[in-house]
């Protein structure tokens, strides 16, 4: 008789990690089912060759620091340090200090109205800020269309309130950590710990056939013909954007399953690091450059450098529609089309950039089959629906990752650990 597991986890990234190494832990028989030649997901760390400093082309940041991720960085002896919180923006052609960011944007994030059953978007909701000094006006938008990569027009200030509540499992709700190793790395070291046979890379979940206690799952691995796995239940942490995607086929499609697509979007988003072969930005302010910013007309707005760490990177970032569009163009043209921003904020001719330039990385998520964006959002009116939607179907389909999450944790690897600790 075929063997037939316990359950099947499909994805190898946070979520699917977090949930195996609870299942190993309650002696279950399992096996995680897994697209890409490697873990990790959307944590995605590489080194430059002869290099220990790791580059994030995915996750990078451990936002307030919670409890689980202190957690397991602890149970790995990883340390993390404080990301250095300094802003400059760009105004009247200069860059300019722009003090108390987080609790600017904060306090405008207050007048998101309580009453319940009522949403608007984003965009409107910003349009009715009458008073608010432009520059301020603009680094909001920019800053929830960059941090939640979100189109504002879809994106509900309801579900944008819950990404602002806190529960006092933080270290500092507002601080952001980097770890000092590959962010994969305790993910890595999870993995590790699993008994031989549990992990199955280059395995693309395409159907799945269930009915209540009994699911079977056809994949694609390589050019040989499909390959079946059987168990009891089955655990899903594939992004939002795959689901919506409708790669993997259903027999029968659940039905909460639509109601939880029309809940949220996936956002988009466009990271580049630059490998220069100076850090010039130290000469731009007499502190510490970290973040520079620009208004949400300029493609890539946001730039950072590794700050505390005196390293030879700058990171560029666009979220939101912009993304997208980026996405669809080539790599060459998206990597000037961010060192033009870099210009006009610097007032260092492109010319001289260019000559700065060492190298630069970055991965198209939004063209990534196995992921088919960044994070997820919810979108206006979508948290009535999400406060009803149950994780669990029938005791044998069972969702998890980012996606699958309420509250501040949406979007976040700390969101996907998570998702990912569920008692079957
Ligand atoms: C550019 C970028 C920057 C980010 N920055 C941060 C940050 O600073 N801090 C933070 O906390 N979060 C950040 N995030 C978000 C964070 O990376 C994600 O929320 C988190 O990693 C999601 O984990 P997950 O397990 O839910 O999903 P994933 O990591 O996407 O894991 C799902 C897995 O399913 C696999 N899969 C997909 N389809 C199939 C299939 N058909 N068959 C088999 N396997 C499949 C995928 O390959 C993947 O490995 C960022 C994301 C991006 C893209």
């Amino acid at each position: 008789m075929k063997h037939v597991y316990d359950v099947i986890i499909v994805g190898a990234g946070a979520a699917g990690i977090s949930c195996a190494q609870k299942l190993e832990q309650s002696g279950k028989d399992f096996v995680i089912l897994e697209a890409r030649p490697r873990i990790g997901g959307r944590v995605f760390s590489i080194n430059e060759q002869d290099s220990t400093m790791p580059l994030e082309l995915g996750a990078e940041f451990i936002h307030g620091a919670p409890r689980k991720t202190v957690d397991y960085l602890g149970q790995y002896e990883i340390p993390f340090y404080d990301v250095l919180d300094n802003h400059l923006v760009l105004k009247n052609s200069k860059l300019q200090k722009f003090e108390n960011f987080f609790d600017k944007m904060g306090k405008l994030m207050k007048r998101i109205p309580a009453k319940p059953g009522f949403d608007m978007s984003v965009h409107d909701f910003i349009k009715g800020f009458k008073n608010t000094e432009p520059t301020l006006k603009s680094m909001f938008r920019s800053f929830v269309e960059g941090f939640h990569a979100a189109d504002l027009h879809q994106m509900g200030v309801k579900g944008l309130k819950d990404t602002e509540e806190t529960n006092g499992d933080s270290l500092n709700d507002t601080q952001m950590f980097r770890p000092m190793s590959r962010y994969d790395l305790f993910l890595k070291r999870i993995t590790e710990s699993l008994k031989p046979g549990r992990l199955e890379l280059n395995t693309v979940v395409e159907e799945i056939t269930w009915e209540p206690g009994h699911v079977k799952v056809t994949c694609r691995r390589g050019s040989s013909g499909p390959v079946t796995y059987s168990a009891k239940k089955i655990v899903l942490t594939v992004p939002v954007g795959v689901l919506k995607s409708e790669s993997i086929r259903w027999n029968p499609k659940p039905e909460v399953l639509n109601t939880f697509l029309s809940s949220v979007n996936m956002g988009h988003v466009q990271k580049i690091i630059f490998h220069f072969h100076e850090r010039f930005w130290e000469n731009l302010s007499k502190e510490p450059v970290s973040f520079l910013h620009c208004g949400p007309e300029n493609y890539f707005p946001t730039w950072w450098t590794l700050q505390p760490m005196r390293a030879p990177f700058m990171i560029a970032w666009q979220g939101g529609p912009k993304a997208w569009e980026l996405s669809l163009r080539s790599e060459e043209e998206r990597v000037n089309t961010a060192l033009l921003t870099l210009s006009k904020m610097t007032r260092i001719p492109l010319r001289s950039l260019n000559r700065l330039v060492q190298c630069w990385y970055t991965h198209n998520w939004s063209e990534d089959p196995f992921a088919r964006g960044a994070y997820s959002y919810v979108t206006v009116d979508g948290m009535k629906a999400l406060g009803s939607l149950k994780r669990n179907i029938k005791n044998t389909i069972y969702f998890a990752g980012e996606g699958s999450m309420k509250g501040p944790s949406r979007g976040t690897v700390h969101g996907a650990l998570l998702s990912g600790q569920l008692s079957i």
